[in-house]
């Protein structure tokens, strides 16, 4: 955040007939959050240029040819990022029974309401970590067909035989065989020579980063929620080949021993982080591990456990146990240190509730405005971009703005009522 001088005003204000032409959007904001020092910095105008941030002015100003925005009592904060989502589908009893009644374009066509409906809960960029049309998804909001957040797509999840992603999962034999053991073409692999194919293979189908399922999950056809399911030398082939590739690696990891693996080898994030302890706290500290924890995913599935039929009962004890501990899971971590970036698992729990994540970090004891860095100023870094998750010059017109501080009342950022991505308002007061 710059202070600025009136002079520097001055020279905006001249500066803005030069752009004319230019699409420029004026933000008089109530209040500016800045997501690197995590706190609110008091009145000012965000002026966005050709969809990005030419200037933060520190008072509710006029600009020569812009379109204003009255924000008045509201608070401004950079477009919030949601870690782990999964927009190719939404939790419901048939869940399990999908993939043999709908095609991809079933699942792209239902995807279009999650896109928006996630855009306009204020989350302008997500990370989606495995789902069968992410990566067309993202394409079409690129292109413009469909409205939605910037998209960094994983494409298929890698696992091995009989893992959390693995597509043969609870099928029958006469299936199963039919269609022959799942490959790394899937994401199924068995040692290191496949873990760099599966790498390659989602590379070459267009994917921006690599998720793999370090260790069992809970909705999963399978007994184990938590057992390691990766040698640390997979994990470590998978990673090295990532980078070759510019691609960070996200690890589901319920279980100690997987997470210790994962960890070990290298990965970019930890998500879910169910069974992790002190030691674990240590071990993500000394390599720079980020913690995703996907609170709402497990209110949801410890919630869903009590209605019978919601899960198969292979299911449901699992998310009995494992969705109800990731809550007190989280406060350990945050308060050991361990670095945090939002993630919600999106798609277990429904599109476009989100922001519900922060009420259940802040009920942790976490600070509100540090949860709210989270989403923003962590979040980018968890990516690895440098040009969102801040309201500074130069970064992407990305805004999302509530009534009222944010801060001090967390259950504010369910009361979205202004979005702006890449320059666009998609929402208005
Ligand atoms: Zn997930």
């Amino acid at each position: 955040m710059h202070t600025i001088r009136p002079a520097a005003l001055l020279a905006i204000l001249i500066a803005a007939p030069a752009v004319a032409g230019a699409a420029t959007t004026a933000l008089q904001c109530g209040n500016i959050y800045d997501s690197k020092s995590a706190r609110l910095v008091g009145a000012g105008t965000i002026v966005v240029t050709d969809g990005r941030i030419a200037q933060v002015l520190r008072e509710r100003a006029d600009v020569a040819g812009a379109e204003v925005v009255d924000l008045a009592g509201h608070t401004c904060m950079p477009g919030w990022i949601d870690l782990h989502v999964h927009l190719s589908g939404e939790s419901n009893p048939d869940s399990y029974s999908e993939r043999f009644r709908l095609d991809d374009t079933d699942f792209a066509y239902r995807s279009v309401g999650y896109a928006e409906k996630t855009l306009l809960a204020g989350f302008t960029t997500v990370r989606d970590l495995g789902g069968a049309v992410s990566i067309a998804v993202r394409n079409a909001i690129n292109r413009g067909y469909i409205k939605g957040p910037r998209v960094y797509a994983a494409g298929k999840l890698i696992s091995t035989t009989g893992g959390h992603g693995d597509p043969n999962n609870g099928l029958n034999s006469e299936i199963a065989e039919a269609l022959g053991p799942p490959g790394p073409t899937e994401g199924v692999i068995n040692g290191v020579d496949e873990a760099r194919q599966a790498v390659r293979q989602r590379y070459k189908e267009g994917s921006d980063l690599i998720k793999i399922t370090a260790t069992g999950g809970v909705l999963s056809y399978a007994k184990s929620g938590d057992a390691p399911q990766f040698t640390v030398e997979e994990v470590r082939a998978i990673v090295e080949t990532a980078r070759d590739y510019g691609f960070t690696v996200a690890a589901h990891a319920h279980g100690k021993e997987g997470i210790r693996r994962a960890v070990e080898g290298g990965v970019t994030s930890i998500e879910h982080g169910t069974y992790m302890d002190e030691e674990i706290f240590a071990l993500m500290k000394k390599h720079g591990t980020w913690y995703v924890p996907t609170i709402s995913a497990g209110q949801f599935v410890a919630e869903k456990a009590k209605i019978p039929g919601f899960y198969p009962e292979i299911v449901r004890p699992k998310a009995a146990r494992i969705g109800a501990q990731i809550q007190d899971t989280f406060g350990k971590a945050w308060r050991a240190g361990v670095k945090i970036g939002f993630g919600t698992d999106q798609g277990v729990a429904l599109h476009g509730d989100n922001a519900r994540e922060f009420g259940f970090m802040v009920d942790t004891g976490m600070p509100a405005a540090t949860a709210l860095q989270t989403a923003t100023y962590n979040a980018a870094q968890v990516l690895g971009v440098t040009d969102i998750g801040q309201l500074e010059p130069g970064f992407h017109g990305d805004v999302v703005a509530v009534p009222g501080d944010p801060t001090t009342d967390i259950a504010l950022t369910s009361k979205v009522d202004f979005v702006m991505k890449g320059g666009v308002i998609h929402r208005r007061p």
